[in-house]
């Protein structure tokens, strides 16, 4: 069964079917009716999966429009600048037909042309851990209090000692009210804690 089965909207559907997407991925095809449904999913996935897709379609579809005064409604977190421009890539790619905003943050480039692009106010942001605290930390009227919807991309490393300082500080300062998805290959310890605590009855998928 194709991506005409799972209801999305036409502009997101022929942004799928433009990239040359014909049949969704054996994790696209479990994962994804959950997350549509609203679901918090946890999913174990290696990379070429197809698990980039299967969090940016239903983020596609949820937020579909460009929303100024909305603030930022999504937020991609990924340990790598590398990982996080491959995500926009994807979201550009995959969204061409929605008129969203969507604005990387990672280290690398300057904070001036992100100031820029956070003035535009976007609907989604695609960061790394450190540059979105610096972020948050300079802009004044920055705010995650209004993301409904997180990605943790290779959350194993996201929730390890590495980013642990900037990961809490992040996770403080968005609100309860959230659909969270967390990918990983492998399930540590810490990141099940963390998925059994903060995450509302979610769904473990496994591929
Ligand atoms: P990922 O696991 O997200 O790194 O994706 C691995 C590769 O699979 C990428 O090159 C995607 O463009 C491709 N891909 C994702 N979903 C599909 C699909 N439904 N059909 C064909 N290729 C896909």
């Amino acid at each position: 069964r194709g991506f005409e089965s799972m209801g999305l909207s036409y502009n997101v559907y022929i942004g799928i079917k433009r990239r040359g997407y014909s049949f969704p991925t054996p994790i696209q095809r479990k994962a994804m009716p959950y997350i549509l449904s609203g679901r918090d999913v946890v999913a174990s996935s290696r990379t070429g999966s197809g698990k980039t897709a299967a969090s940016l379609i239903p983020m596609l579809e949820k937020l579909n429009h460009h929303v100024p005064q909305a603030g930022i409604r999504t937020l991609i977190l990924s340990p790598t600048r590398d990982l996080s421009l491959q995500t926009l890539k994807f979201a550009k790619d995959l969204g061409r037909f929605t008129d969203l905003l969507i604005c990387l943050l990672v280290g690398g480039e300057s904070m001036e042309g992100q100031f820029e692009k956070l003035a535009q106010r976007p609907d989604v942001i695609i960061a790394t851990p450190g540059r979105l605290m610096h972020h948050l930390a300079e802009v004044d009227d920055m705010s995650l209090r209004m993301v409904e919807y997180v990605v943790f991309d290779e959350a194993d490393r996201l929730f390890s000692m590495e980013f642990g300082e900037q990961m809490h500080n992040i996770l403080g300062q968005l609100s309860e009210n959230l659909q969270t998805l967390l990918f990983s290959a492998t399930i540590p310890t810490a990141l099940f804690e963390f998925a059994k605590s903060g995450l509302r009855d979610y769904k473990e998928v496994d591929l």
